[in-house]
């Protein structure tokens, strides 16, 4: 297959953001969608700063930047997709916004295209389903947070993913400065599987006053040698997204060992999302 050289990015979110700077970067041509002008002009301004920030460091220059900004196009119009050669699901962790994305996409792409989705848990088979004639060309591609620094991309083969979709995926990672692991399909892959319910434990910790907030993620930071407490990152990840994973691994993996934290439920449903909302177990901004 020949290189990658157009990409659509569905959500201007935190991730979505990142996934297009880093292609961006990479000199691919992204084209980032999200529902609403809005919500596309954060994401661009994201992307804006976080850029700024890598030239201030002297990790590109500020001709890289330039070029970055110039691969990068934005709107709320799927048919600008018509010609991507692959496009990057990164929308909210939702089962139905997904699939009604997908749906969506299956009318405007090009056959050969291929769909990924940046999703944390859902199944990578269960969504190429419902497009059924795509699923050799769907495929999970699971970044880290925050993507711009992060080396892990988590590649995820769907049951009819094919050898063909599978190579340019990990070749467009490669090209995007990122480092690919491949697994299976199963309900939070790897890395959700392991961190989420270590992150659920923490907020039934806090709940059942076993420590306070500080001491929890300081204990883990000091302790086991973690860059930040699992209080901090939940923030950092987003407390409805960490609700919507949790969601999912009890629900398709049927075991009340991975049931959602009734605090983390109480968090969601005031808006205390962490800080993309500005508060969360710990409070942000001014
Ligand atoms: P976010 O809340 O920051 O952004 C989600 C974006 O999706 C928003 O801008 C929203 O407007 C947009 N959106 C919602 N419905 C849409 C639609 N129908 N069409 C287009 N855009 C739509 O969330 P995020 O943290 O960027 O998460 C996005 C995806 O990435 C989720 O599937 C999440 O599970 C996954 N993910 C998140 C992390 C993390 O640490 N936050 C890490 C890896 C993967």
């Amino acid at each position: 297959m020949a290189e990658i050289s157009h990409v659509g990015v569905i959500g201007a979110g935190q991730m979505g953001g990142g996934i297009a700077q880093v292609l961006a970067v990479a000199g691919v041509k992204v084209h980032m969608l999200d529902v609403n002008t809005e919500a596309v002009n954060r994401g661009l301004e994201t992307i804006k700063k976080s850029l700024a920030k890598f030239v201030e460091k002297k990790k590109l220059s500020p001709e890289q930047q330039q070029a970055a900004l110039g691969n990068l196009a934005t709107g709320t119009d799927y048919d600008a997709l018509s010609s991507a050669k692959m496009v990057i699901e990164a929308a909210t962790e939702n089962l139905e916004i997904k699939n009604a994305i997908f749906a969506r996409l299956d009318k405007v792409c090009a056959q050969d295209a291929i769909l990924a989705t940046n999703t944390s848990s859902i199944s990578i088979t269960m969504l190429a389903g419902k497009i059924k004639a795509r699923a050799p060309r769907f495929i999970g591609m699971h970044f880290m947070n925050p993507v711009p620094l992060m080396e892990l991309v988590e590649i995820i083969r769907g049951l009819d993913t094919s050898d063909e979709t599978y190579a340019a995926t990990m070749a467009l990672s490669k090209r995007a400065g990122k480092t690919p692991v491949a697994c299976n399909d199963y309900p939070g892959f790897v890395s959700n599987r392991i961190l989420m319910p270590m992150i659920n434990e923490a907020v039934f910790a806090l709940m059942e006053g076993v420590a306070d907030k500080e001491s929890i993620d300081s204990i883990m930071k000091l302790g086991m040698n973690h860059p930040m407490g699992p209080l901090t990152l939940a923030d950092l990840i987003g407390l409805d997204t960490c609700l919507a994973i949790m969601e999912v691994l009890h629900r398709d993996l049927g075991d009340t060992k991975y049931r959602p934290c009734p605090l983390l439920r109480k968090y969601v449903a005031a808006g205390h999302l962490g800080r993309k909302s500005g508060q969360g177990f710990y409070k942000y901004g001014s």
